[in-house]
C-alpha cells in the first residue's frame, strides 16, 4: 500500500470524483479492516438512536492491541459478504452524513503526529490510489484543503488528534500492556460513552474531582463534551499531572 502513498501539501491537487454511476461504486466498503475513532463511534450511534453498548456489540468487533493494552475497535464485517461494511447498501453509505473519519478523508489519508516538546500536532495528507478505484479517470481537481472543507472532515480531526494525544503519552509514559482496569476505563470513557455518562451520574465515578457545575451540566446531554471529559479524566488518572 506503502507505494500508492503521495504526499500532499494543503494547497497540492489531485483530481477525483465518486458517485453512484462509477462502475466500481461500493467497491470500497468491502474488505474492509478499519480502525474507528471514538469521535466515529459517537456519531454513528447517535445517528442510529443506538446506546454506545449496543452499536458496540452490534456493528463493531473488539480486540485488545498486543503490545500496547489498548482496545482496537474496528467494524463487524461478515466474511460470507466479502467483508462488507455493515452499513454499505445498494444505494451506498446508509449513514453517509455520519460516516468515519477515515471513509470521508478517502481517497487522501492523513497521519499526524504529535511534537513531545510542544504538544503541536503536524499532520501530513497522502493520496492513495488503490486499483479498484476509478474514481480519479474524469475526477473534479481538488486542492487538499478544499477536500478536507467539502467533507467536512476538521472536527473529526480535531477530536482524532485529542485521542491520539492520549495514544502517544500511553505509549511514552507507560509503555506496554495496561493493567484490566485501566483497559476498561478507557474503553468506556472513549468508547462506551453513555455507559460512562452513567457511572458519572449514577454511579458518582468523578464525585472525588473538583469538576465544575458548568462541565458536569454539559456533559449530561453533549457526548461531544462527555468524550472531552472522558480524554482528560484518563489522563488525569493514568498519567497523573503532566
Ligand atoms: S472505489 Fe473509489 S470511485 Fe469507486 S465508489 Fe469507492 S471511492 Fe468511489
Ligand atoms: S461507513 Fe459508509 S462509506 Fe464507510 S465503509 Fe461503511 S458504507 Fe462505506
Amino acid at each position: 500500500m506503502e507505494n500508492n502513498l503521495t504526499p500532499l501539501s494543503l494547497n497540492d491537487t489531485f483530481k477525483f470524483s465518486c458517485s453512484k454511476k462509477v462502475s466500481c461504486f461500493n467497491e470500497c466498503c468491502r474488505d474492509l479492516n478499519q480502525f474507528l475513532f471514538p469521535y466515529d463511534i459517537l456519531r454513528m450511534k447517535n445517528r442510529l438512536g443506538l446506546s454506545s453498548n449496543l452499536f458496540l456489540e452490534r456493528y463493531t468487533s473488539q480486540h485488545t492491541g498486543p503490545e500496547t493494552g489498548l482496545p482496537i475497535i474496528t467494524f463487524k464485517t461478515d466474511p460470507f459478504r466479502e467483508l462488507k461494511c455493515p452499513f454499505v447498501a445498494r444505494s451506498g453509505c446508509s449513514i453517509y452524513e455520519d460516516r468515519p473519519s477515515s471513509c470521508r478523508t478517502y481517497p487522501l489519508v492523513r497521519m499526524a503526529s504529535r511534537s513531545r516538546e510542544t504538544g503541536t500536532i503536524a499532520e501530513q495528507y497522502f493520496l492513495l490510489k488503490e486499483p479498484h478505484c476509478l474514481g480519479f479517470k474524469n475526477g473534479h481537481i481538488w486542492t487538499v484543503r478544499e477536500w478536507i472543507e467539502d467533507q467536512k472532515i476538521f472536527v473529526y480531526n480535531q477530536m482524532n488528534d485529542l485521542m491520539m494525544e492520549i495514544i502517544s503519552l500511553k505509549n511514552r509514559l507507560i509503555p506496554g500492556s495496561l493493567d484490566i482496569k485501566s483497559r476498561l476505563m478507557f474503553h468506556m470513557a472513549c468508547y462506551d460513552l453513555d455507559n460512562f455518562r452513567s457511572h458519572i451520574f449514577d454511579k458518582k465515578i468523578l464525585d472525588d474531582r473538583d469538576i465544575d457545575s458548568g462541565t458536569l451540566g454539559a456533559v449530561k446531554n453533549d457526548d461531544v463534551e462527555l468524550l472531552k471529559l472522558g480524554f482528560q479524566w484518563i489522563k488525569d488518572t493514568l498519567f497523573g499531572e503532566i
